[in-house]
């Protein structure tokens, strides 16, 4: 009697052919049905200059960046790389494929689907109870705002299908093969944050606009170097790179037009 697989799984295997990425993975067949799995900028590298890790070996590598961090969004990118992993059979397949982007290949094959089954933003948050019911109020340019800091490539790599009033999914190409079928806990925790940020007193804040680039040259520059010691899913940290990222995404919108006459002469 032959052996049941998983149809996404084996769907998922078919995919590969000789060799694909997937996310930051690059996953090779072998002869003997096995597969080699290492991180894809090292696709190049020697068999032998990378650390053969096991299963638990290949959770580790997932779930902890080369800096140390605790990686709360597995499909964010920063996947470590020195390691490879090989499986010698389609089960063993779908469990490295888990312990990189838990939950990646039941999502893949569902976005497969001629009609994907997707939540979208307000149909989530309509069922928050507790703490993040306050996300059913969220007004509808800032779910969009939250939205774009959230899950941006910059931190995360699934490719949103799902939706909110004024943002369009992702683009097909974009990102990678892993869809995300719906908002997760960091976006839904974001939210929270937008709101009760919303519901905030606000400062009456007079900014030049020769000063409003100065802002968002310090954000960015904020964003390209974070502290190893901000915790990703910690919103309540004003250095947290979402919540950098919605600022920015308030304050861009502001920047002063770019001249289309060209450059002028200094004054
Ligand atoms: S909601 Fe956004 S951040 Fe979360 S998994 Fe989906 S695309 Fe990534």
């Amino acid at each position: 009697m032959s052996a049941y697989v998983n149809p996404a799984l084996k769907a998922f295997a078919d995919s590969i052919g000789e060799e694909r990425d997937f996310v930051e993975t690059r996953i090779r067949r072998l002869d003997g049905g096995r597969f080699e799995l290492r991180h894809a900028a090292e696709a190049a590298l020697p068999a032998n200059s990378l650390e053969p890790v096991d299963l638990p070996g290949l959770r580790r590598v997932a779930r902890i960046t080369a800096s140390g961090a605790f990686r709360p969004n597995k499909a964010a990118p920063g996947l470590r790389g020195g390691w490879m992993h090989t499986v010698r059979t389609l089960p063993e397949l779908g469990l490295a494929i888990d312990a990189l982007y838990p939950g990646a290949v039941p999502d893949w094959f569902a976005g497969q689907l001629p009609t994907p089954p997707i939540t979208h933003f307000k149909d989530f948050t309509a069922r928050q109870t507790g703490l993040y019911r306050i996300t059913q109020i969220l007004p509808t340019p800032l779910a969009a705002r939250t939205v774009q800091a959230c899950c941006g490539e910059q931190f995360c790599l699934r490719r949103r299908l799902w939706t909110t009033e004024g943002l369009a999914p992702d683009d097909a190409t974009a990102k990678s093969a892993l869809p995300c079928l719906e908002p997760c806990a960091l976006l839904l925790d974001l939210a929270r944050r937008a709101m009760k940020l919303e519901q905030e007193e606000k400062h009456a804040l007079a900014v030049s606009h020769g000063d409003l680039p100065v802002l968002v040259a310090a954000l960015e520059r904020a964003l390209e170097d974070p502290s190893p010691a901000v915790r990703e899913g910690n919103t309540m940290d004003p250095a947290n790179p979402r919540r950098i990222q919605l600022m920015l995404e308030v304050l861009r919108p502001l920047l002063p037009k770019p001249d289309a006459s060209g450059p002028t002469s200094p004054e």
